[in-house]
């Protein structure tokens, strides 16, 4: 048989992803909201892209503000079991994401002089407008955010 002539099954899964427009699996930490205990999905490879020297710095935390989706709570998750931020309970999973996962904003902490900064990533479906994303981060839980030095994080949105 021509080794490069597809396999029926890769044809027909590759025919239906398209019709249905659905992306395959990705590999993705799973957090869950101190709120709902709602699973919060981190795809990997969002979390290479925010911090691509990882691997340099073994010791250092990658904090990220993530959002849970049922209750609309942000909170900052770490998968380095170092940080205040550590999900003991965090696992890994392959998840088929509704959209791409990126950089919202950068949250700045409001205490005086303090430099934590942390990356709100955010998973939008295709079509979300800029007003859309504005309104929703209006309504979402965060004044109980606070750097790892007990100062509260600041909120771009009012
Ligand atoms: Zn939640
Ligand atoms: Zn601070």
């Amino acid at each position: 048989m021509d080794r490069t002539s597809p396999k029926p099954q890769d044809i027909l899964r590759s025919t239906s992803a398209a019709r249905f427009n659905m992306r395959k699996d990705v590999s993705c930490y799973e957090f869950h909201c101190p709120k709902c205990h709602g699973p919060i999905m981190l795809p990997l490879d969002a979390l290479e892209r925010q911090f691509p020297d990882r691997e340099d710095r073994p010791n250092d935390d990658f904090p990220l503000a993530l959002v849970c989706v049922p209750c609309k709570r942000v909170d900052i998750y770490s998968p380095q079991q170092s940080s205040p931020y550590f999900d003991h309970e965090m696992l890994s999973k392959e998840w088929s994401p509704s959209g791409e996962t990126a950089l919202g904003a950068m949250l700045l902490c409001g205490g005086k002089g303090c430099q934590f900064r942390v990356a709100l990533l955010e998973t939008w479906t295709r079509g979300t407008t800029l007003q859309e994303k504005i309104d929703a981060r209006t309504i979402w839980e965060r004044k109980h955010l606070r750097c790892p030095y007990g100062h509260p994080i600041h909120w771009p949105w009012l």
